[in-house]
């Protein structure tokens, strides 16, 4: 190092080492590093030097130039107000672990299970993986039947006698299996269709089915239960009106809608101009199938309901695509917690 560099360097350092204040160091700062400080002079008198020196000098005092701003840096945290803590303050509290939160259908199920609950059903659960029995036959629903036909229900290759369930009412063999009447039984789950998905079809979706078996039990207790549950759930008094419809495990078997409340039966989008909406399907339990629970029709008697959880829940909290709670789009699920 250039001997005029080696003493300014010395002097620097010995009087950085004197400054006690934030004051003092600023005063430093100028005195060395500013515009017209002693290192721009330095660098400003190498241009008076011989050819030689100059690469030389120049360099040496650029690199002090730098020294002191570091040491300068240094002094600074030494100097600062709350120089006792440390740079890494370990009591600074975390960033909060981003947590998950369960899907909208699985808090909709659950506020569905404690109305049923309330009303004095009890829940049970059967396997996705059904024996021809439980899904079909026992049902009422004879190999013939266009519901066993391949464009709706999911064989297994090899085992011509299991089926993904196409639907939960295989619920009304398996609990009466379990217990004897009277009984009040709910259960939810997946249910499985073979069929291409568009945006009022999935493959797979969840269905709530329950039934109630007792002597001397009537239409009217089947609309009074459904009723009550629906305006329980949807917190108002709701416009019912059942339809006769078709389905081979319930007699006489019924639709039960209720007057759509997006439009007030005017007619609008979601419930296609007609003004209700169809929220599930209903009848009293068939004797046929009384008979394969091993009931007497003539002493027991019940009945039946499903109602598909999606479109329900859509109502429920009122978003208009039945495929966004699929979706896995977390703009959607965030908003449910
Ligand atoms: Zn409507």
């Amino acid at each position: 190092m250039p001997p005029s560099i080696e003493q300014l360097k010395r002097e620097a350092l010995a009087a950085l080492a004197a400054v006690q204040s934030p004051p003092a160091l600023e005063a430093f700062e100028h005195r060395y590093l500013g515009r017209k400080g002693k290192i721009s002079a330095a660098l400003r008198s190498v241009g008076q030097l011989a050819e030689a020196d100059r690469q030389r000098v120049g360099a040496a005092a650029n690199a002090l130039r730098q020294e002191l701003i570091a040491a300068v840096e240094e002094k600074r945290e030494e100097l600062a107000p709350d120089g006792a803590a440390p740079r890494d303050d370990v009591t600074v509290p975390g960033l909060p672990p981003r947590r998950g939160s369960l899907h909208p259908l699985t808090l909709f199920m659950r506020t569905m299970e404690d109305i049923w609950r309330s009303m004095g059903f009890s829940f049970h659960q059967g396997p996705d993986l059904e024996t021809d029995w439980y899904n079909f036959s026992g049902l009422n629903i004879p190999p013939h039947h266009p519901a066993r036909d391949i464009q709706d229900t999911f064989y297994l290759k090899g085992h011509p006698k299991h089926v993904l369930r196409t639907h939960i009412s295989t619920v009304q063999l398996r609990a009466a299996e379990r217990q004897s009447p009277p009984f009040r039984v709910v259960e939810f789950g997946r249910v499985y269709r073979h069929e291409a998905t568009d945006a009022s079809h999935e493959a797979a979706y969840f269905e709530c089915e329950g039934l109630a078996v007792d002597r001397h039990v009537r239409v009217t207790d089947l609309i009074g239960t459904l009723t009550t549950f629906l305006e329980t759930l949807f917190d108002r008094k709701l416009q019912i009106r059942v339809r006769p419809h078709y389905y081979p495990f319930v007699e006489p078997g019924m639709d039960l809608d209720m007057a759509c409340f997006f439009c007030g039966g005017q007619g609008c989008g979601i419930c296609g101009q007609a003004g209700w909406l169809e929220m599930m399907g209903s009848g009293m339990i068939h004797p046929k199938v009384l008979r394969h629970m091993k009931l007497d029709p003539a002493t027991w008697s019940g009945f039946a309901w499903g109602m598909g959880v999606d479109r329900l829940a859509m109502f429920y909290y009122r978003y208009a695509d039945i495929r966004l709670a699929h979706s896995g789009d977390l703009r959607f699920l965030e908003q449910f917690n």
